[in-house]
């Protein structure tokens, strides 16, 4: 296959360059101008479009199998590619089994695979229960197998997926770095949360209370003793889903040599603040919650600068049940957002000149295959590596519909709001996943992606 007559994004630029790609087996062979195309190639115009690589989503909870009334990975994976992105990471314990060693692991590969439109990889995870009956083993059995491995400083599932207090997040550390692996945190203070939620939930149940147990205040408490354990321990530390400033502001902060720390954030929290929050209610309850004012433009800043190194979805949808009702502490957190990610980034990115074009390819799909350890397969678009991409019309603007999602999820923070550039096509491994006007194609294309890295 050809691509032809694209404006193409590679690593590095901040101009998009008049370029052909040719496809084989799913990798780029050639990358030039007026490719010649031989008789058998099929030609894919890219007029009118700009062709970046494939986002890589690197935080999304498709809750198969297990919470499938929620989400799945035929829907989930469908909305990712609508949306551009080629690679997702999941989370490992909104499925069941939780995935924390070889059997669940494996028992999760078999209920997915068939279902995945894009490719895919897994977080392992630890939870309170299994550091007590002991991790080690579990950890071992996966550590190439996964991502990272994920932990909570608190926890919303506390009876079956404790949060780690700080000994046990420090014992953890320590053996993911045996092991060569990363941990990622779930960082909001325990202490501070759970007392404050106990104590409201008595007297208010308004969206400005769910903001008030979890304050900035609780992120970046968390996240400072986070960075003091993760120095004692020498440890290899990835703070998900950050929406204060002050507390990303903190990974500028020099580390012991051998300690690694980076952080994300999500459109949620470069888009909005608990004013929305309050008019839009559940729709907006995430967790950590939405911020003040005053959060966002610093959180572009860190992100341009590279102090928050990616930018991740969280994609989490609840029923349209478990979103509805008046009770802020019974609607389930989450928003559906894999769909939106890179539309967002690049309408209110890129082209509302908050990144530059080579910033906002790290922050969509290169800094996350480099952190997790696939870059030499995905990431850009080069020579050698997978024909992972994604078509977007720029002369297009386009309006946000929940309904048109092909998510289970259909409530979206987004609604109505307009983004320049529309996906026109999204390609895995050289094969169309997403056109526009066909829908979602490949079903099963989706191949179980392991970290490069050596373990
Ligand atoms: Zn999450």
């Amino acid at each position: 296959m050809i691509v032809k007559n694209g404006l193409v994004a590679f690593s590095g630029e901040d101009e998009f360059l008049s370029k052909d790609l040719r496809i084989q087996n799913g990798r780029i062979v050639a990358i030039g101008r007026n490719l010649e195309s031989g008789t058998t190639d099929e030609v894919l115009d890219a007029s009118d479009c700009r062709v970046l690589p494939g986002a890589v989503d690197p935080h999304v909870h498709f809750y198969d199998p297990g919470y499938t009334e929620k989400e799945d990975f035929a829907h989930g994976s469908a909305a990712a590619a609508s949306g551009g992105v080629t690679t997702v990471i999941d989370m490992p314990c909104t499925s069941l089994p939780p995935v924390t060693d070889t059997a669940s692991l494996h028992n999760k590969l078999a209920a997915v695979s068939p279902k995945s439109h894009i490719d895919f990889g897994f977080f392992g995870g630890v939870s309170r229960q299994l550091f007590d009956a002991g991790c080690r083993v579990a950890m071992a059995s996966i550590a190439d197998q996964v991502m990272g491995f994920k932990v909570y400083a608190v926890s919303g599932m506390e009876e079956v997926w404790g949060a780690l207090d700080h000994w046990r997040f420090h014992k953890v550390l320590e053996l993911a770095g045996e092991l060569g692996s990363i941990v990622l945190l779930h960082a909001e203070d325990a202490e501070y949360v759970v007392n404050a939620s106990q104590a409201l939930q008595k007297t208010c149940n308004d969206p400005e209370a769910w903001y008030r147990a979890r304050p900035e205040l609780a992120e970046v408490m968390a996240v400072q003793n986070a960075l003091r354990i993760a120095s004692e321990a020498g440890g290899n530390l990835h703070i998900v889903h950050i929406g204060t400033a002050e507390a990303a502001r903190m990974l500028k902060n020099p580390l012991p040599e051998g300690c690694r720390v980076s952080g994300e954030t999500c459109p949620q929290y470069l888009a909005f603040t608990t004013d929305d929050f309050i008019a839009q209610g559940a729709v907006l309850k995430i967790a950590p919650p939405i911020k003040k004012e005053g959060n966002r433009d610093e959180l572009w800043s860190l992100l341009k600068d590279g102090t928050i190194e990616f930018v991740a979805s969280d994609h989490a949808p609840g029923t349209a049940q478990e979103k509805s009702g008046n009770d802020i502490w019974k609607n389930s957190a989450g928003i559906a957002g894999t769909g939106t990610i890179l539309p967002y980034l690049f309408s209110e990115g890129y082209f509302a000149g908050r990144l530059p074009l080579s910033r906002l390819l790290e922050v969509v799909s290169e800094a996350a295959a480099k952190r997790y350890g696939f870059f030499n397969r995905k990431g850009s678009i080069e020579v050698g590596k997978d024909a992972d991409l994604v078509l977007i019309n720029t002369n297009e603007n386009w309006t946000v519909r929940g309904s048109d999602f092909f998510s289970k999820g259909k409530l979206s923070p987004f609604e109505g709001r307009i983004f320049t550039g529309r996906v026109e096509k999204t390609l895995v491994r050289g094969r169309v996943v997403y056109d526009r006007r066909r829908g979602a194609l490949e079903p099963g294309w989706g191949e179980f992606i392991r970290p490069a890295r050596s373990v």
